[in-house]
């Protein structure tokens, strides 16, 4: 496949970035919190909201305050007006992304000439909003309810290494947190019972300069348990403010009904560097808070996986494939495997352990403002790795051959005690 990349000239490229045959599918993350990456400025929200899911909020709930002064860092006055012309169209914050997201890149389309119109860009809002519009007979939430047995439960903590697994949680209905690290969320031994603590310990949320908030929870406990029928699993979702572990949510990718399958999934930066000798090695130099996007779709390309090979919802699983909803791969999994070399180097990280390195997380049209060549960018952004999952465990320090052989044995049976 490289070499028939390679081969590729300029002209074809462009021709095929003016006219592409494959629909580009762009995944926005609706479960997470506005304050996550502390970089929420633009769209002026009601403090109340701020760690709500993006999905719960509405256009009440945003270009409420006055505009605040910029953090020129980060964000330019196109990003400002971009944003508002987005929450003016707008109905929820969701779809305020969506135009942002559009608009934004209708500014590169421009400078190469490309009509944006003849583009085929879908946005698919996960989880909420897809867990709705699919219906009660989704193949998915046959596989929901398959791993919320003990069983499952007990596949699941070997495949992604969580010391206490969850897979499905809900905000705090005491305070409407709804951050993951803030609400510690156990699945108990009896694959049913889901218990969530609102933590009151401080959480820092900053960006990758280090600029950021600290927040806590109520310290309220509750506990629900997972509906045991696909019907009342589809409703759950209609009604409540749910979160989806990661791993998990990532098997609509694998399965034909849900509203895409890609072929490849795009990461970008993983946080891993590679030696002289050409080993992979974790970049110790990364900011908490941005390697652990490694830890994530390790576990999530791992559960495709041992789903297709039946060792996790096994018996959905065989039943999928018969009926071909199931895809016989995981996807793709696309990332740089050294640090990317679309940073920028004006801002640097302030909260890092080793050496100050340049931030990657601030705006790309303030890259376009200070000169830089849409062909630049473009060349520095594709330097792109498929990633095997055997290279990814051996990241983590695990082997997936050992793996494998310990989900073949009969589970052990245990329950635990802390949340990391
Ligand atoms: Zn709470």
């Amino acid at each position: 496949m490289k070499t028939d990349l390679l081969s590729i000239t300029d002209d074809e490229i462009m021709d095929g970035l003016s006219k592409p045959d494959i629909a580009i599918v762009a995944n926005l993350d609706t479960d997470v919190v506005p304050l996550r990456y502390y970089k929420h400025h633009l769209w002026r929200l009601d403090p109340a909201v701020l760690t709500k899911r993006v999905t719960e909020i509405t256009s009440e709930q945003y270009g409420k305050l006055p505009s605040p002064p910029l953090n020129r860092d980060y964000w330019t006055l196109a990003d400002q007006q971009i944003a508002e012309i987005a929450m003016q169209a707008a109905e929820t914050l969701v779809q305020a992304k969506a135009i942002q997201y559009y608009l934004t890149l209708q500014t590169f389309a421009k400078a190469l000439a490309i009509d944006m119109q003849n583009i085929p860009l879908y946005f698919n809002f996960i989880p909420k909003e897809e867990m709705i519009d699919g219906d009660s007979m989704s193949s998915f939430l046959k596989v929901l309810l398959e791993l919320h047995t003990p069983e499952g439960r007990i596949a699941y903590r070997k495949i992604t290494g969580l010391k206490n697994p969850w897979i499905l949680t809900k905000s705090c209905p005491q305070c409407g947190q709804g951050d993951k690290r803030i609400l510690c969320s156990k699945l108990m031994g009896d694959g049913k019972t889901i218990t969530v603590h609102c933590k009151p310990q401080e959480f820092f949320f900053r960006n990758e300069q280090g600029n950021g908030v600290t927040r806590t929870g109520c310290d309220h406990r509750f506990s629900f348990q997972v509906p045991t029928s696909p019907e009342a699993l589809h409703e759950f979702f209609q009604q409540e403010n749910f979160s989806l572990h990661f791993a998990t949510r990532e098997l609509t990718t694998i399965l034909k009904d849900s509203c895409y399958t890609p072929v490849g999934l795009m990461a970008t930066d993983l946080g891993v560097v590679t030696a002289t000798d050409g080993h992979l090695h974790k970049d110790a130099q990364q900011v908490k808070g941005y390697g652990d996007h490694l830890e994530m779709l390790t576990s999530a390309l791992g559960l495709q996986h041992f789903v297709i090979g039946e060792k996790i919802a096994g018996s959905i699983a065989a039943r999928l494939k018969r009926q071909r909803v199931l895809l016989p791969a995981p996807v793709l999994l696309f990332g740089y495997r050294q640090r990317t070399a679309l940073c920028d180097p004006e801002v640097t990280t302030a909260v890092n352990k080793g050496a100050v390195l340049p931030v990657f997380d601030t705006s790309a049209l303030k890259a376009v403002e200070r000169g830089w060549s849409i062909s630049e960018m473009f060349q520095r952004a594709v330097r792109l790795h498929a990633f095997s999952l055997e290279e990814l465990y051996s990241l983590k320090g695990k082997s997936l051959a050992s793996l494998e052989q310990s989900l073949q044995q009969h589970p052990p049976t245990g329950n635990s005690a802390s949340c990391k």
